[in-house]
């Protein structure tokens, strides 16, 4: 049975392009760049073509990148830099719908004596603007707001959000963590100061990161040690999957504007045949501000694990909340801040999609899902049986 893989905001195929080129890296090419031999020396130059190619994907300087392990160390750099660089400030805001990098560190930020402002969000995921422009105020060190939600897809007004915070001399930090490699985001024209971005999301492999930190922008590093990355992010550089990123970036950079003509044509095609075979079933989110790729799908009365399992059974892969709080029968802290109905909530199906799904499994989904919907109504302990 061939796996449809619809799961990609949770994680991607490494590109096979990407593939070849870290490989050497990890076998002949083992050496430590900080080394004085030629051996590892050597290596210093390859890191700098791909520090390169990451910087032309976001329209940003080499320097302005910062190599970190993972999307959500970036987040946490980001934060607890703003933190350290301004002691006497003890406010940070944020929104109800971050993935638990932000949401997580932010909660512990409240314990440890921080005042956490989690900007609402409407029945469409679309943010409570003004709740954020309530919440600032002279104590408020960082706002950090995700460019676009990882179960929704929905986007931020992250230029109108950066254009107030530097006429308010406010740092601002966005997880751009689901939108880069998806949608066009060019730093030199967006009004922010840091960005976080994770190599797994765009076909490079996981365990790398990145942290965009604009020129000029006061930086405090997190990970303390030797003196990688400027003396910004200790430990010694992971340069085969900073090779692998770098290719992913030029990849992405190409095909940027057909992958999404092309990934939103599926997505709708996919959406639109479900809505209409499935009664009672809802989109999550603003379909006018979203990812190319992304659509959330509540079934009304039916549990979405069930759901899940029965699309394994078809080798279908996607996801009913973020990979992180699936494995609980928790409700996803995003769609209860959306207040979607109870109902509903506990049937929303995620299918994130990729460069390389086609249109042949997006038919296949469409034939085998809404039987299964049918289904599992018949058996629904909601007692509805449509
Ligand atoms: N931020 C968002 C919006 C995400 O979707 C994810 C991963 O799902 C992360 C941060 C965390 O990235 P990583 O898995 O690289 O730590």
């Amino acid at each position: 049975m061939n796996t449809i893989y619809l799961d990609n905001n949770a994680t991607t195929a490494v590109a096979p392009a990407v593939l070849e080129e870290m490989l050497p890296y990890l076998k002949d090419l083992y050496g430590n760049p900080s080394s004085m031999h030629t051996f590892g020396g050597q290596l210093g130059s390859t890191i700098r073509e791909a520090r390169a190619k990451v910087a032309a994907l976001l329209g940003a300087e080499p320097e302005e990148i910062i190599f970190t392990s993972c999307g959500t160390e970036s987040d946490n750099t980001a934060i607890m830099s703003a933190l350290e660089i301004y002691p006497h400030k003890r406010h940070v805001i944020t929104t109800r719908v971050e993935h638990p990098a932000v949401y997580s560190f932010c909660k512990h930020l409240a314990r440890k004596g921080y005042r956490v402002t989690y900007i609402p969000v409407d029945s469409k995921g679309r943010l409570n603007m003004d709740a954020f422009y309530k919440a600032l105020d002279d104590d408020t060190a960082i706002v950090s707001v995700m460019y676009a939600n990882n179960e929704t897809g929905v986007i931020f007004p992250v230029e109108e959000i950066g254009t107030v915070l530097r006429e308010r001399d406010i740092l601002f930090h966005t997880d751009a963590v689901q939108a880069v490699g998806k949608i066009p985001l060019d730093t030199r024209t967006l009004p922010i100061d840091m960005l976080s971005l994770s190599g797994h999301k765009l076909h490079a492999p996981k365990g790398i990161g990145v942290l965009y930190v604009r020129k000029g922008t006061r930086f405090y590093p997190y990970i303390i040690g030797g003196h990688q990355e400027h003396g910004r992010r200790a430990g010694t550089e992971n340069i085969a999957s900073i090779i692998a990123l770098g290719k992913a970036c030029e990849l992405a950079a190409e095909n940027l504007e057909t992958e999404g003509t092309y990934l939103s044509r599926l997505r709708d095609k996919l959406e639109a045949a479900l809505l209409r075979r499935s009664p009672d079933a809802r989109i999550n989110g603003d379909t006018e501000h979203r990812l190319p790729n992304t659509t959330n799908i509540s079934f009304e009365y039916v549990e979405g694990e069930a759901i899940l399992l029965r699309l394994d059974e078809y080798g279908i892969c996607a996801s009913s909340g973020s990979a992180c709080t699936s494995g609980s029968l928790e409700p996803s802290h995003v769609l209860r801040a959306m207040g979607v109905p109870f109902t509903a909530m506990h049937g929303s199906i995620r299918f994130s999609l990729s460069r390389y799904n086609t249109e042949e499994e997006i038919d296949k989904v469409i034939e085998t899902l809404p039987p299964i919907i049918k289904e599992l109504r018949m058996l629904s302990p909601y007692g509805r049986c449509t």
